[in-house]
């Protein structure tokens, strides 16, 4: 009785807080929404309402239709009826479902391979390696490059799959001001000048990696890659890119933040990027020289001892690939339609007096709602307006700087982000979200 009663804590007590437990719990049908078609352009809601203070889901029956700005769909690739959707399919008809087994173990498709050095062309370096999930690509190649006697210099604006890859590396980690490159400069100095002072000797730091995004998940913005290559040359850095959300949607051929900044793909010596994004699928990879992936191929523990690939997922990313690749101008033209509806959209919502982060080039578009209250009323407003917006907020963002999340496609029309810009722009008026139009005007 004694041991039962008197350490007794709630299990979950430790992770509840204010803005968990009473603002997000018994709002929860803002997030986690589900969908039953395709993410693509346009796509169906499943409505559904919280029970038991957020604890419960009950679905109301209502399915909507609407237009889809909240999913990573950048090229179009999403649809279900799209041009790899047949090779897909045969996957499945002659190789079944997933692998059933790690990639040591034998359970790795064939057609990986060829993904795999098809990744590494496209990429223009040696050579790549395909992982079946892009947050265990982070979370868990970064401990197979450096240790706890190296340092790790970390954008402050990083992905949870890169922090926790950081720090289950166990590795020093000193974080600078979001693309802030004299911020930078200042850690990398002091890390060489000082290096790790708990060492009695003082010795530096015996491998340092700069660890970036191409463009940011939740902010936008692009990463001055010129300036980081730099200043990785200047202190004798490694470099960690990863590319998630620039692959794809970034360069003149879609080969992402390095093409958009003409930077020589080998001065990046780690290069991470997602199938789950403009390819339409599922997974990672990372991509380098040939001693890098030979290096993870024998130490990652996704090799060892999780699932590869499965069929569908390797032929829709491969397929897709090969269409930005192809010289028939398809690829090309979906490239194009991204940067003109990027370039429309912000523009628009900038002139409407919606207040936007991030790069004008950037298919990511965060519009700053500020207060988590107000998260709730845009996420269910714009539902109601037929629209699938994504809204998020503390602990993806800071606690004041709550957003909604636009994710621009090139398989949007003209007349769908129009229809949009109306709607964000009657729900804007009446939730007093034009905030920039107010200071301007
Ligand atoms: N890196 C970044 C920058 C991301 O934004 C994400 C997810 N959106 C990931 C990695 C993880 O990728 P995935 O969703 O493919 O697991």
């Amino acid at each position: 009785e004694y041991f039962k009663q008197k350490d007794f804590v709630p299990l979950y007590s430790s992770f509840e807080s204010f803005y968990t437990r009473f603002l997000y719990m018994c709002r929860r049908d803002v997030f986690e929404r589900p969908i039953c078609s395709s993410p693509s352009a346009k796509t169906t809601i499943l409505e559904r309402m919280t029970k038991d203070n957020g604890w419960t889901f009950q679905f109301t029956g209502r399915k909507i239709d609407v237009i889809n700005v909240g999913s990573y769909n950048y090229l179009g690739f999403a649809e279900n009826h799209g041009p790899c959707a047949q090779a897909a399919a045969n996957a499945i008809e002659t190789q079944g479902i997933a692998p059933c087994s790690s990639s040591l173990e034998g359970g790795q498709y064939h057609t990986q391979k060829e993904l795999e050095n098809l990744v590494a062309e496209f990429l223009c370096v040696d050579a790549a390696i395909c992982f079946s999930m892009g947050f265990a690509t982070n979370s868990w190649n970064i401990l197979c490059l450096v240790d706890k006697d190296c340092l790790i210099v970390s954008d402050e604006k990083n992905h949870a799959s890169l922090i926790l890859g950081c720090r289950l590396s166990k590795c020093p980690i000193k974080v600078f001001k979001h693309n802030d490159m004299k911020d930078l400069e200042k850690i990398l100095r002091e890390a060489i000048l000082y290096g790790n002072r708990k060492d009695k000797k003082y010795r530096p730091y015996k491998k340092i990696l700069i660890v970036v995004e191409g463009i940011y998940s939740m902010e936008g913005s692009i990463c001055p890659l010129p300036e980081i290559i730099a200043l990785k040359k200047k202190y004798n850095c490694y470099l960690y890119l990863d590319e998630a959300h620039s692959i794809g949607a970034l360069g003149k051929n879609g080969r992402g933040v390095v093409e958009y900044w003409s930077c020589n793909p080998k001065d990046v010596d780690i290069m991470m990027g997602t199938f789950t994004k403009s390819f339409g699928g599922v997974g990672g990879y990372i991509s380098g020289s040939k001693t890098l992936i030979a290096h993870l191929r024998k130490r990652s523990p996704l090799v060892r001892y999780s699932q590869s690939l499965t069929p569908a997922t390797i032929q829709q990313v491969y397929q897709s690939m090969r269409i930005i690749m192809g010289k028939d101008g398809n690829g090309q033209k979906r490239i194009c339609q991204l940067a003109e509806n990027v370039r429309y959209f912000r523009r628009k919502m900038k002139k409407m007096g919606f207040v936007l982060y991030g790069s004008d080039d950037s298919p990511v578009v965060p519009m700053l709602i500020y207060f988590p209250e107000h998260l709730i009323n845009w996420g269910r407003e714009t539902l109601k307006h037929k629209i699938g917006c994504v809204v998020v907020s503390y602990p993806a963002t800071s606690m004041i700087e709550a957003r909604a999340r636009i994710c621009i496609s090139a398989a949007h029309t003209k007349e769908m982000l129009d229809t949009v810009l109306q709607e964000f722009s009657q729900i804007g008026d009446e939730m007093g979200l034009k905030f920039s139009y107010a200071v301007v005007n």
